[in-house]
């Protein structure tokens, strides 16, 4: 099924629930009168088709895909309906399919007239049962607590010994010897019973035991997560028209920041969970796919808490009411997180994945079915082999990168890229790093100047200045920030006054990263103070080698001088390096923030050689930059910082299990990164918040990374670093607050997230609408 309709799916579904189903049902559930699903069961396999979307056709299915069962779970979560689906449809069909179960077994599952349930898989590692062979198949005593949806089942799928190996035994739930207990559930949608057997006959499936009930027990996790994801959608929802509506203190509540910003985190949220979905989606049928789903449903039922605890919290008095929905949430939430063995169980099931590779393999470099990724990789390993060469200069290996388009590939091909997106990049630098090779040139040049003047240079802007920049003959800098703008970028004094054919240029910038060394600098300056502050900015290709520009050092608090500031004095800029039209530098400032906050969350570009003639890097052997890291280069979590973690853990012969856990969890959330960006090429759900949700989740893996380092390294955090790995985990330690600030705080993505994606309303901005010279007469205090 193709994007388009898994859309309409969704619509389906979604409209079906809507109209057939009341959530009211579940309370009257929850006061103790009896819920009858069979009707909305018969109405859902009925009208929608849908009860076997996993099965083939040839067995009366719909033929369907993990991925498509994934939209209807999600839909199944957010209306909270009663239906089998995930127990019956995507369970134990799934585990019926993967056994190769005979056609007979899985008609009256496709057409939903039977219900089928796998039952001793739900509640934790409990002994397997012990079935004895009788003439005639095998019969099958003992209890198996917990199975959702067992009391309506007509099948039961039961692991169990058999001559003591394990097989996979099928029963008739209306068989002599079978009974179901109902158990009181917490979540009144979720139906859970007791299955007891007394010497009850049964079949054994064929198949490799072990393979099917492990891929029923992924396909449940999976399922589970799924649903997850549509709690967490509502309960986001919800909370944001609640905000929106309610008024207190003459305001509505979502109008104040502090509210504000746990919407956005709500949102953050969501969708890492999306992405924790679609990635175990995506690794169906591949080696990982157990461990994609393991430790999807964990990271779901830790958000899914928040979002529910968030729901309630924000809806004040009105959201512990049993009338308010938000309750019937959390109950599912709580409900169905402790079955499955979940938690921390999954993170200590995939500490070996880690230990062994340092990261979870991630959609991006196993989608094989994604034949650009494939290609990228493979591209890059030719080239490798072609060009690189040990005795090259820095120097040449660029031009060499820059002549076969590499360098940045996602420049269109007229203006040296090959139309590839930043998720490819990410793919390059991963296959680069694994080929020991150098990476291209960084810098403020390749990531942002390069891409703003791609979407807004004129040609002959292009065709000077893209060339130095791909080939790192010339550095960049980011003449944006000034003492009295920081946020408030937009309230920029630097000026730019007309001087013949060009600007002079005065004011003065600050935290500018690698001024020192810049050739040119995109620079944002004042061109009209007699409009609001947002038009008379205009957006400047600076030469910073020149008269009238006094570049002085700031030391940082890692004890390095990356970032300066700039004293610009009657500076000169040609109007032929001034980039879109006058007055639209802020439009155009955000096309860099934008690509600023993308690349944040990106794979970043980590090599140390550095851009330009007066670092003195471009005449180095390349080699020498292979091994080292750039300190400033630290900001993102990738694979390698996990297994840099690993080894110290490893090395340091720590044993502690919390320390693992969250190794675990710190390689995941590196692995959610890349799915995000690869959910973002796929147009999956896009938000348009993306880079700055990005960010965010980006900055809250370095912050446990960080964390964990303390940890990891005990006493040894205070101490003299002795090994390569204690240098660079003290690096980390000395930069993780760096990226919270840089390109826009995280507290402002958060407002953007909350303003432009979520629909609250603007922070309050006096400043806004007065002509900029007139700003502190007008509102100043
Ligand atoms: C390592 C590093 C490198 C940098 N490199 C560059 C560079 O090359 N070029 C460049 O131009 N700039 C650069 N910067 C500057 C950076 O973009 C700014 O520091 C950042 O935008 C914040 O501005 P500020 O420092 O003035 O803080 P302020 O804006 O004064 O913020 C102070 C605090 O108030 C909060 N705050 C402010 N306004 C709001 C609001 N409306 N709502 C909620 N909270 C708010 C902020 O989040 C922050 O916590 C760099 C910064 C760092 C740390």
């Amino acid at each position: 099924m193709v994007q388009d309709e898994r859309a309409e799916l969704r619509t389906v579904v979604r409209d079906f629930f809507e109209s057939a189903w009341s959530r009211d049902q579940l309370r009257e559930s929850l006061d103790g009168k009896s819920l009858d699903t069979g009707v909305l069961w018969d109405r859902f396999a009925g009208e929608l088709g849908l009860a076997g979307l996993l099965i083939p056709e040839e067995f009366g299915g719909a033929g369907g895909s993990v991925a498509d069962a994934a939209v209807v779970l999600e839909e199944l979560g957010r209306s909270l309906a009663p239906v089998p689906f995930l127990s019956s449809s995507v369970v134990a069909a799934g585990a019926l399919i993967a056994a190769g179960a005979e056609g007979s077994l899985l008609a009256g599952i496709a057409d939903g007239t039977k219900i089928a349930v796998m039952a001793g898989v739900w509640a934790g590692p409990e002994a397997l049962l012990s079935a004895t062979v009788t003439g005639d198949g095998v019969r099958l005593s003992g209890e198996l607590p917990v199975v959702p949806d067992a009391e309506g089942a007509d099948l039961i799928l039961v692991p169990a010994t058999v001559n003591g190996a394990m097989a996979l035994i099928s029963v008739d739930a209306h068989g002599a010897g079978v009974s179901v207990e109902s158990v009181n559930s917490l979540d009144a949608s979720v139906p859970l019973g007791t299955v007891r057997f007394d010497n009850a006959a049964g079949t054994v499936v064929g198949g490799e035991a072990e393979n099917v009930v492990r891929r029923g027990l992924a396909l449940a996790r999976l399922g589970v997560a799924a649903t997850l994801l549509g709690v967490a959608r509502f309960s986001l929802e919800q909370t944001v028209q609640h905000a929106k509506e309610r008024t207190q203190f003459g305001r509505t509540i979502g109008s104040y920041q502090a509210i504000k910003h746990r919407l956005a985190d709500m949102m953050v949220d969501v969708e890492t969970l999306a992405s924790a979905v679609s990635s175990a989606v995506v690794a169906d049928d591949g080696d990982d796919f157990d461990t994609a789903a393991d430790l999807a449903l964990a990271w779901a039922a830790d958000k899914a808490r928040n979002l529910v605890d968030e729901m309630i919290q924000l809806h004040g008095g009105m959201g512990y009411t049993w009338e308010h929905d938000a309750h019937l949430y959390y109950r599912r939430v709580f409900a169905v997180s402790g079955l499955l063995d979940a938690g921390n169980a999954a993170l200590d099931r995939a500490w070996g994945t880690i230990e062994s590779g340092g990261g979870l393999a991630t959609s991006v470099d196993k989608d094989s079915a994604d034949e650009t990724s494939d290609d990228v990789v493979r591209i890059v390993k030719e080239f490798v082999s072609e060009q690189w060469q040990p005795d090259l200069t820095v120097r040449e290996w660029w031009r060499r990168m820059s002549a076969a388009r590499l360098n940045l590939p996602s420049l269109p091909a007229e203006l040296g890229g090959r139309g590839w997106t930043s998720a490819d990049e990410g793919v390059i630098t991963d296959t680069m790093n694994a080929a020991g090779v150098t990476l291209g040139a960084g810098g403020i040049g390749r990531a942002l100047a390069a891409p703003t003047i791609a979407a807004a240079g004129t040609d002959a802007q292009k065709a000077r200045f893209l060339p130095g920049i791909l080939e790192g003959t010339e550095a960049w800098c980011q003449l944006f920030s000034e003492p009295d703008a920081g946020s408030d970028l937009a309230g920029l004094r630097t000026r730019a006054e007309r001087d013949g054919d060009g600007w002079r240029i005065t004011g003065q910038k600050t935290w500018t990263s690698n001024a020192h060394v810049a050739d040119y600098a995109i620079l944002l300056a004042r061109t009209d103070p007699g409009v609001p502050k947002h038009q008379g900015i205009t957006y400047f290709l600076f030469p910073m080698r020149q008269e009238g520009v006094d570049v002085r050092p700031i030391r940082e608090m890692n004890g390095h001088m990356m970032f300066n500031d700039v004293f610009l004095d009657g500076a000169y800029v040609s109007d032929d390096c001034r980039l879109g039209e006058l007055g639209q530098g802020w439009a155009l400032a955000n096309v860099t923030l934008s690509v600023e906050r993308s690349s944040i969350a990106a794979s970043p570009t980590m090599t140390p050689a550095m851009p330009g003639i007066l670092a003195g890097h471009l005449d180095r052997p390349a080699t020498e930059f292979v091994e080292a890291f750039d300190p400033h280069s630290l900001g993102v979590v990738t694979d390698e910082t996990v297994a840099r973690l690993v080894r110290l853990v490893t090395d340091r012969g720590v044993s502690d299990v919390a320390i693992r856990r969250d190794l675990v969890r710190l390689a995941h959330m590196s692995s959610l990164r890349v799915e995000g960006m690869r959910r973002l090429k796929s147009g999956l759900d896009v938000t348009g918040a993306e880079p700055n949700i990005g960010k965010i989740h980006s900055n809250t893996a370095l912050r446990l990374a960080r964390d964990l380092i303390a940890r990891i390294l005990g006493v040894a955090t205070g101490t003299t670093p002795v090994t390569a790995d204690e240098a660079w985990a003290r690096e980390i330690l000395l930069y993780e607050p760096a990226p919270f600030i840089y390109g826009g705080t995280d507290e402002i993505q958060r407002n953007i997230i909350a303003e432009r994606a979520l629909g609250l309303p603007r922070e309050l901005d006096p400043s806004r609408s007065v002509a900029f010279r007139d700003i502190a007469s007008a509102v100043r205090p």
